[in-house]
């Protein structure tokens, strides 16, 4: 134990998987086993690797230096094939230039690498995940029917999904982006990943997941789905995405995922011990904060919105224990510092008053 710190989830580094616990404990009990047993190996690797990580005490992660050759402002990207086993990363598959193989995980993989890194140096002249040009690395057709994907405080992890529930999970490009933005988050505010810290850190990563997703595609708010995991469920799953900014509580409503719980705003706050304090449930409260300051000022919402949520994650002020309101606040300053009062400053307070997060 680190002296001063009381709880190991205060230090835990981030295990996080795109498909949350919850999720995967309905499907584990559905009476059909080919739908049961993934899911049940899933999340007895999930929990393996989270009790893994909680010895490892690690704040943050060693910066690795720049390799050899490689230029500033330019991503450093390998995806290695796991061969569906489980030791990472497993046989290279695509180098950093390299032409497109036959495999079409690998080349989404490149590509959605290539994606976040680019949203967040032309949009925010940030030089990779911490700034320095840190290589991307990604392993995809991890373990067998392995539904999850996941970044390991070191690279991305991609599981092939089990066809009968998710499919391959490189297809949405906001799933590659919401995990690496965790690598971001572990090099800048370090958000403690449980309780209200813990959604603010996975809402950060469903924000700059989504922003992602609207570069590449070059749409603006209004344009965009603002979902989280789209064509990520098979089609037999009555669901269009995991999670929804724009309408939390809407992404699914199914027989065997159940329904969607995310809560909208804080009347809906659910208090919980699992999933570290329900992470992936109350994010929809940040999500939808973040959701209704986009559509409210308009046009590319990685411009404007997205700056002031970058100004905050990466600004220094945010404490690694910071609650929804402390977080509020502090969009409110740096809406202020960078564009004064107007429009953009108005737009965060009232975005944070319609889910009833305090500002003041
Ligand atoms: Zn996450």
């Amino acid at each position: 134990m680190v002296p001063g710190m009381t709880t190991p989830e205060a230090f835990e580094p981030v295990f996080c998987t795109i498909v949350p616990p919850h999720v995967l404990d309905k499907l584990a009990q559905a009476r059909d086993s080919a739908l049961a047993s993934p899911a049940r190996r899933t999340l007895e690797h999930d929990a393996f690797q989270r009790t893994r990580r909680r010895m490892t005490t690690v704040l943050g992660a060693p910066s690795v230096a720049r390799p050899g050759g490689a230029e500033a402002g330019k991503p450093h990207r390998t995806v290695y094939d796991a061969r569906h086993g489980t030791n990472l990363p497993g046989r290279k598959a695509r180098g950093e230039g390299e032409e497109p193989g036959k495999d079409a995980t690998v080349n989404r993989a490149y590509a959605g690498l290539g994606a976040t890194y680019e949203l967040f140096l032309t949009a925010y002249e940030r030089d990779s995940i911490d700034g320095s040009g840190l290589p991307l690395n990604a392993s995809v057709h991890y373990d067998r029917d392995y539904n999850n994907a996941f970044w390991n405080g070191e690279q991305m992890v991609f599981g092939d999904g089990d066809g009968e529930i998710f499919l391959d999970f490189t297809i949405p490009v906001d799933v590659i982006g919401h995990e690496l933005t965790h690598g971001v988050t572990q090099y800048t505010a370090n958000l403690t990943y449980f309780g209200q810290p813990g959604a603010l850190n996975e809402s950060v990563s469903d924000v700059f997941g989504s922003l992602i997703k609207q570069h590449t595609l070059g749409q603006t708010a209004a344009d965009a789905d603002w979902l989280i995991g789209a064509g990520l469920l098979a089609p037999r799953v009555t669901g269009k995405a995991l999670r929804s900014m724009k309408e939390p509580g809407s992404a699914y409503d199914d027989d065997v995922l159940g329904k969607d719980p995310q809560p909208a705003t804080m009347d809906g706050y659910v208090h919980t011990g699992h999933d570290n304090g329900g992470v992936h449930i109350n994010s929809g409260i940040p999500n939808h904060a973040f959701y209704l300051l986009a559509a409210r000022l308009g046009g590319h919402a990685w411009e404007r919105a997205g700056r002031i949520w970058y100004d905050v994650l990466t600004g220094g002020e945010l404490a690694t224990d910071a609650s929804f309101a402390d977080f509020a606040k502090l969009t409110v300053s740096a809406a202020r510092a960078r564009y004064g009062e107007g429009e953009e400053t108005d737009a965060v307070l009232k975005a944070w008053e319609q889910v009833g997060v305090p500002t003041a």
